[in-house]
């Protein structure tokens, strides 16, 4: 069957519901179309500290909450639906799904990312129960205990410095014998007292019955840790978009200040885009903008 709409937003994270809030509150007909339940990322973390105005509380709640909002402003949620092929062409704008054909001229993509995994037998069990993909989330939880930071980039020297304020210890571990972060980082890191760099090493095994105890590292050490924050990168989830919008050598699409991608009337906002701070907040005002500018591009 073939649906019309003003608006379509592929992916309903917070990126994607803020967008359908701000893209049905101005009166246009809005789909949002998730591979799974609404909500992205956030139904998989416990507790959100640091959303504004939310002093805390589950963050499932949060995106719950956003998709009700969402629907109130009259958007239609279509959950659980596989998209088939998707057509972003200037005049041509349709996502296929296993049912449906979705027609619109403003497609906003908000598919996100999700982290690269360490690939460690126990990651699993212990995912986000000790073992975290973001620091600025769950660092919190770790005040004066040790923990560790797997990974050589900007993302790993930058949580290692943020973790530094609040762990008492922080063991830095890359499998490399030099970072690939800027040198900037690399100077401050330098500066910090209880930074320990673990160089030319992997993390072997997660130690731990209940909790995380420590780390069985490829050196032949073991160290303990309460908490392992993992940053050796994400993959953004656009290879459904990749032959149609320009994307930077990650993956991730290129969007400009206005949100709007290679191709007029196509917008990306949220993890999925080349964005330097990957938080609900910098989501959802990325959807904001998102759908104010879709909006826009309707008018002319
Ligand atoms: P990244 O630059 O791709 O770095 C990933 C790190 O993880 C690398 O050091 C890599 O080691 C290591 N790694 C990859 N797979 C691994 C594995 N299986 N086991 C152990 N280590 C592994 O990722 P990122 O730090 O998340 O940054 C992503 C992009 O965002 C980059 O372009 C970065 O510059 C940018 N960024 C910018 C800022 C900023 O400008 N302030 C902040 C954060 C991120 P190798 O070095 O050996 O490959």
């Amino acid at each position: 069957m073939k649906r019309n709409f003003d608006v379509i937003i592929v992916g309903g994270g917070p990126a994607g519901l803020s967008a359908a809030i701000y893209a049905g509150r101005g009166n246009r007909k809005v789909a949002v179309i998730d591979t799974a339940l609404v909500g992205g990322q956030p139904n998989y973390y416990s507790d959100i500290v640091n959303y504004p105005g939310y002093i805390s509380g589950s963050s499932s709640n949060l995106v719950n909450n956003m998709a009700m909002q969402a629907e109130k402003f009259g958007a239609e949620l279509f959950q659980y639906t596989s998209m088939n092929r998707v057509v972003l062409k200037r005049y041509l704008k349709e996502v296929t799904t296993d049912e449906d054909t979705f027609v619109a001229p403003v497609i906003i993509i908000a598919t996100g990312a999700h982290p690269k995994f360490l690939d460690v037998p126990e990651e699993e069990k212990f995912r986000f129960k000790g073992v975290s993909y973001c620091a600025v989330c769950d660092g919190g939880f770790y005040k004066g205990k040790n923990v560790a930071v797997i990974g050589g980039g900007n993302s790993a020297l930058e949580e290692a410095m943020y973790l530094s304020h609040i762990a008492s210890k922080v063991y830095l571990i890359h499998r490399r014998d030099e970072f690939r972060a800027d040198k900037t980082i690399q100077k401050q890191l330098m500066y910090a007292s209880n930074i320990e760099t673990i160089m030319n090493t992997t993390v072997q095994h997660i130690i731990g019955e209940e909790k995380v105890t420590g780390l069985m590292l490829s050196n032949g050490y073991s160290i303990g840790v309460d908490g392992v924050f993992t940053y050796i990168g994400s993959v953004p989830n656009s290879e459904l978009f990749e032959d149609a919008l320009n994307v930077d050598k990650n993956g991730f699409i290129i969007v400009n200040n206005e949100q709007q991608t290679s191709v007029e009337g196509v917008y990306a906002a949220g993890d999925v885009t080349n964005s330097n701070l990957k938080q609900v907040i910098a989501a959802v005002a990325d959807g904001a903008k998102a759908a104010t500018f879709g909006l826009k591009y309707l008018d002319y």
